[in-house]
C-alpha cells in the first residue's frame, strides 16, 4: 500500500519538461532485469511510479534516477517501446526544480 502526495497531473508536469511517456509501460519487468546497474526499483517501478502520479514515492527514489547511467540497454528490450532514458532525465530535472 502506498502514501503520500498523489498528483494525477504529474505526468502533464513531466510532458512540460519533455516527451515523457511512461504510461506507455506495461511493467513486465524486462527492463530491470536487463539494467547493468542491477538497480532493483529501475526502471520499471519508476515508470509506473511516475505514470500513476505518485509524486511522494517518485521522490522516494531519488537515488535509483540519479544513479542510472543513461545506457539505453533497457530500450532496445521495451516491448512498448517505453523511452525509458529521456524519461529518467526529465524526472531528473522534475526533482532538481522542485530544490531551488
Ligand atoms: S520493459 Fe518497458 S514495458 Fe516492460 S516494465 Fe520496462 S518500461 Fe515497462
Ligand atoms: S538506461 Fe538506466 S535504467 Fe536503463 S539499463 Fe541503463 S542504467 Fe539501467
Amino acid at each position: 500500500m502506498t502514501s503520500g502526495v498523489l498528483d494525477p497531473g504529474l505526468s502533464d508536469k513531466l510532458r512540460q519538461l519533455g516527451a515523457f511517456d511512461a504510461e506507455r509501460c506495461m511493467s513486465c519487468g524486462i527492463c530491470t532485469a536487463i539494467c547493468p546497474m542491477g538497480i532493483s526499483t529501475l526502471p520499471r517501478r519508476v515508470m509506473r511510479l511516475a505514470a500513476l502520479g505518485l509524486e511522494d514515492e517518485v521522490r522516494a527514489q531519488r537515488e535509483a534516477i540519479f544513479s542510472c547511467l543513461l545506457c539505453r540497454a533497457c530500450e532496445v528490450s521495451c516491448p512498448a517501446g517505453v523511452h525509458i532514458a529521456d524519461n529518467v532525465r526529465l524526472l531528473r530535472s522534475w526533482l532538481l526544480r522542485g530544490e531551488l
